[in-house]
């Protein structure tokens, strides 16, 4: 029996951004005992990175704006894909949860009479992202942390012991949840620092783990997001949704290479920037598709006059949903109107006066100067598309975050449907707050239910620490073992890593066919067969390359959901584009594909085969399904699904 290190609670939370943060606060809030585990520093999360800002509909600015207005715009930037119950609740509770992190001490910035300030965002209405310049994350998870303390005090005062009900576990990585008859059970992680094992029971997990973007070459993401949430609840038997939709945010730095993929936020393009290509036309102009003909303005007046006066002027074609733009700049770039490093320019040295720039995007102009030594009060920032945020995730149901095991629930970015195949910027924070507190609730009332019921906890098993551990040593076990029989000295990590990064960027990318994907599912193979033989050097004390060894088992099964995905819609929408099949297709509006682990032919502990099966997405309630005038809806329904709207269908 291997001999481990072992804790227990009641709500075990697995990751520290948004979402775990405010799951955690919640399950506390309702008297539990939970413990937060986190692979990188306690506060160092993306939700920390995020800059533009958090959607939600509080009419401070536009008082026009209500939860329907920015339900309606979730579901066209989704391309009515999402799962329209969570973008139904998320529209509906943003704004309290925003108000409440504001009651925790959160210090937005503010209009002139003194309300939280809200800016213009890509697919957005009205304004509406309540930001901090462009730190909003940073604020966020100072408040919520801020918010954990605070209740960490008032638990030292009733218990003397700070950490009684809330304890966080920083620099522990999770590697495997371990389940009893089905149930979840608790998990199993390793010690970031010492490499020593450590268990966790608790009858409720939730995942809150974020995205996958560090399988990709090109990517805004840093190295906690290897898709390990996603890969998890795989092997404990849930499923993943939508993983074909990948989102390219249109601006990343693309100069110098050593910076490649770091995020431009949205914001630019938000507060007044342009996107210009080499001959500087503002070509966004060229590219707004059908679905929003009549919704953007067709001349550079009227969309300059939208920035002052937007009951009067429809807004700036260069504020499309993410999707759109991206794939509007590589085909710029493709034709030979990119910049010198192979982007596009965006320019707001030309649009604002230098000191407004400063204080509105304060980060930008650092991040500019210092990275690629390039004032972007006096010149234009080259950008080009970068990985930035994965729709698909796991399938949870929409009002308490709970997946197909039981006791185990998940929220955030490892969550799917809520985005259906495209992100609005700013909806990503809004969500993390909505459904974190909602996933929170749901492992507190299953917990509750397991003890009303006078149930028996989910037992961790000895024989299921043990395979773990011999899982996680594996790497170390073939070093020992020194060459393989044939001679070869054993894969590298990294090596493996750069195959599986240039593999997803170039065939599982941007822009997809047949051929591509089928071509990577077949290199992924290969990795899969290589990480078996993958060897690391030297012992378990802080050992970079052995914890990448096992990260790389959550990047190729997280991969292989996404191209078997991909390859299986034949069509284009959001995140996912076919060249081969160029248009969107009312016959997929309603399918959701959804990846399940194996359990034909050989199991593979090491990396678990995935298949993908179509599923159909539950139709819109009447009263939402209303919301919509029936002359858009024809451009995304079939005839006679939109028999159901009040209007009619013929
Ligand atoms: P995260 O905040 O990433 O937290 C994940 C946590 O899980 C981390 O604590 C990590 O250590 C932990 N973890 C992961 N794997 C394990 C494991 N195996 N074991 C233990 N712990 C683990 N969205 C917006 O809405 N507005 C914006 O302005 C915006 N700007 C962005 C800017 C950048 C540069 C980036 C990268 C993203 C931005 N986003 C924005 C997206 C948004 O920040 C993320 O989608 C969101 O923060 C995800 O939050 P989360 O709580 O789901 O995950």
């Amino acid at each position: 029996m291997t001999d481990t290190e072992r804790h227990e609670a009641d709500v075990l939370v697995i990751g520290a951004g948004g979402a775990g943060l405010r799951a955690a606060i919640e399950a506390r809030e309702r008297g539990l005992r939970v413990a937060i585990v986190c692979k990188s520093l306690f506060g160092k999360a993306h939700t920390v990175m995020a800059e533009g800002g958090c959607a939600a509909a509080m009419g401070n600015v536009a008082e026009k704006d209500s939860w329907q207005v920015h339900f309606r715009d979730t579901m066209r930037g989704g391309k009515f894909l999402n799962s329209w119950r969570m973008a139904e609740l998320h529209a509906q509770e943003a704004p309290d949860r925003v108000w409440e992190l504001e009651t925790w001490g959160a210090l937005f910035d503010r209009t002139a009479d003194g309300r939280i300030h809200q800016r213009n965002f890509g697919g957005h209405t009205y304004p509406r992202l309540a930001h901090v310049g462009d730190r909003t994350g940073l604020e966020l998870i100072r408040t919520l942390q801020q918010r954990i303390v605070a209740l960490q005090q008032a638990d030292h005062a009733e218990t003397g012991d700070h950490e009684s009900r809330l304890r966080v576990f920083a620099e522990c990585t999770v590697t495997e949840l371990l389940t009893d008859g089905g149930a979840v059970a608790g998990a199993f992680g390793y010690w970031r620092e010492s490499g020593r094992f450590v268990v966790f029971t608790a009858p409720a997990v939730v995942l809150a783990t974020g995205g996958i973007g560090k399988s990709f070459q090109v990517t805004s993401n840093s190295w906690e997001y290897t898709g390990d949430g996603q890969a998890l609840a795989l092997r404990a038997g849930a499923d993943l949704v939508d993983m074909e939709f990948v989102q390219f945010h249109p601006t990343g730095m693309v100069w110098p290479p050593s910076v490649k993929g770091i995020l431009v936020t949205e914001g630019v393009r938000g507060d007044g920037g342009v996107l210009r290509n080499s001959r500087g036309e503002r070509f966004m102009f060229g590219y707004v598709p059908d679905v929003f003909k009549g919704q953007y303005a067709q001349t550079e007046d009227e969309a300059d006059r939208w920035y002052d006066d937007q009951d009067a002027n429809r807004r700036t074609p260069d504020l499309l949903p993410r999707d759109e733009v991206a794939r509007a700049i590589n085909t710029e770039v493709k034709e030979g109107r990119g910049s010198k490093h192979g982007g596009v320019l965006l320019d707001i040295a030309s649009r604002l006066p230098a000191e407004e720039i400063k204080r509105r995007l304060p980060s930008m102009y650092h991040q500019f100067k210092e990275l690629a030594d390039v004032d972007i009060t006096a010149e234009p920032m080259e950008v080009g598309p970068t990985c930035h945020y994965v729709m698909g995730g796991i399938d949870v149901d929409p009002d308490t975050g709970a997946t197909a095991v039981p006791g185990l629930f998940a929220a955030g970015e490892c969550a799917g449907g809520m985005h259906g195949s495209n992100r609005l910027g700013g909806n990503s924070l809004s969500d993390l707050l909505v459904f974190g507190r909602r996933a929170g609730i749901g492992a507190a009332d299953h917990v509750g239910g397991l003890a009303a019921r006078g149930g028996r906890r989910p037992a961790v098993h000895d024989e299921d620490v043990d395979a773990a551990a011999e899982l996680a040593l594996a790497p170390f076990a073939r070093a020992a073992g020194g060459v393989d029989e044939d001679g070869a000295a054993g894969e590298n990590p990294y090596a493996l890593h750069a195959d599986l990064q240039r593999t997803m960027n170039d065939l599982v990318g941007i822009i997809r066919t047949e051929a591509e994907m089928t071509a990577a599912l077949d290199r992924l193979a290969g990795l899969r067969a290589r990480l078996r033989d993958v060897v690391v050097e030297g012992h378990r004390q802080y050992n970079p390359g052995w914890h990448l060894a096992l990260d790389l088992r959550n990047m190729l099964m997280v991969g292989e959901a996404v191209a078997s995905s991909a390859l299986r819609r034949t069509e284009s929408r959001g995140g996912h584009t076919r060249d081969d099949y160029p248009t969107l297709d009312a016959r997929w509006r309603h399918r959701v594909l959804v990846t399940h682990t194996r359990t034909d032919g050989p199991a593979d502990p090491v990396v678990p085969r995935v298949a993908v099966d179509v599923a159909e997405r539950d139709p819109m309630r009447p009263d939402l399904f209303a919301l919509f005038e029936l002359e858009e809806l024809e451009k995304y329904y079939t005839p006679a699904e939109l028999t159901a709207h009040p209007e009619g269908g013929t």
